[in-house]
């Protein structure tokens, strides 16, 4: 029997730290002063260094994600460019741009200029979402899914779990997100960080695995389940149980703002469980 394969996914964080938003989870918003690198637009040559590292990890996905709350005519301009000079130089890696609220013509660029994927996240449910966000609506968030669709790229859409919100709220959420069909889920586990106003994480791993469990329920059994943020905090040394209860793919490397393990310790993780590391991408 073939072992089950895990997907890889690597995260850049191509213009970090600069948003003027309230997101109450995120080192990134300027308002909460965490203590994170903060930089503009990365070179577009170390862009293209750092996902050749990646994929001789064995990333098969390669996230492009830029801080701040959407699109505007420069950003769109820049993922482009680094699109396109990855696809010149890196074989067989499925682009993935994470850069917040988008239109349709936003996104027919990206696709045109060599991305494959969208991420854009609904975080957490509707009726939870003012308590986390007062800057922009849910509303808006789940257009943007439904433009990804609708332009003909691949959705990447999950949420992040532990920021306080309640049993139903998670069920709220997980369902939203089914209904936006999504090639790939990422499930996050919040990650406490003492300049945020959410200062615990609500969530253990008895609690997770439901969550894992219920999202593989309800996307299917094709789909990609990313665990993603919180990995480590959760499921360290543990991780068994997460991919029994039906998560398929992992974020290697670092995070946006936090330290992953190193891709070779996750690897040998993956090996010692007996799981392989998949090599192709067929969902996308
Ligand atoms: S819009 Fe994005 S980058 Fe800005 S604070 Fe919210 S999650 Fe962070």
């Amino acid at each position: 029997m073939m072992s089950k394969q895990i997907f890889l996914c690597a995260i850049n964080n191509i213009l970090s730290g600069t948003c003027l938003e309230d997101c109450k989870f995120c080192t990134q918003s300027v308002r909460y002063h965490a203590d994170i690198e903060r930089y503009t637009y990365k070179k577009i040559d170390q862009i293209v260094q750092e996902a050749k590292i990646a994929k001789s990890h064995g990333a098969l996905g390669y996230c492009l994600v830029t801080a701040g709350k959407g699109l505007d005519d420069k950003k769109v301009d820049f993922v482009a460019r680094a699109a396109q000079a990855i696809k010149k130089e890196v074989a067989n890696l499925t682009l993935i741009a994470c850069n917040g609220t988008a239109n349709k013509e936003q996104l027919g660029y990206l696709k045109e200029h060599g991305i494959d994927s969208y991420n854009h996240n609904l975080e957490t449910s509707e009726r939870y979402y003012a308590a986390i966000c007062s800057t922009h609506s849910w509303g808006e968030r789940y257009e943007t899914c439904k433009n990804v669709k609708s332009v003909g790229l691949t959705l990447c859409s999950g949420g992040i779990f532990g920021m306080g919100e309640e049993e139903e709220d998670r069920d709220e959420l997980l369902k939203s997100i089914a209904s936006l069909s999504p090639e790939s889920t990422p499930l996050n586990f919040y990650h406490p960080n003492p300049a945020l106003p959410i200062k615990r994480r609500n969530i253990e791993q008895d609690e997770a695995i439901i969550v894992i469990k219920q999202a593989r329920r309800l996307l299917g059994k094709e789909r990609l389940l990313m665990v993603a943020g919180g990995r480590e905090l959760l499921f360290s040394e543990q991780e068994e149980r997460m991919f029994e209860a039906g998560a398929n793919a992992i974020v290697i490397g670092n995070y946006l703002t936090t330290k992953g393990n190193k891709a070779s310790a996750d690897k040998e993780m993956l090996r010692t469980l007996g799981y392989e590391v998949a090599t192709r991408c067929d969902t996308h």
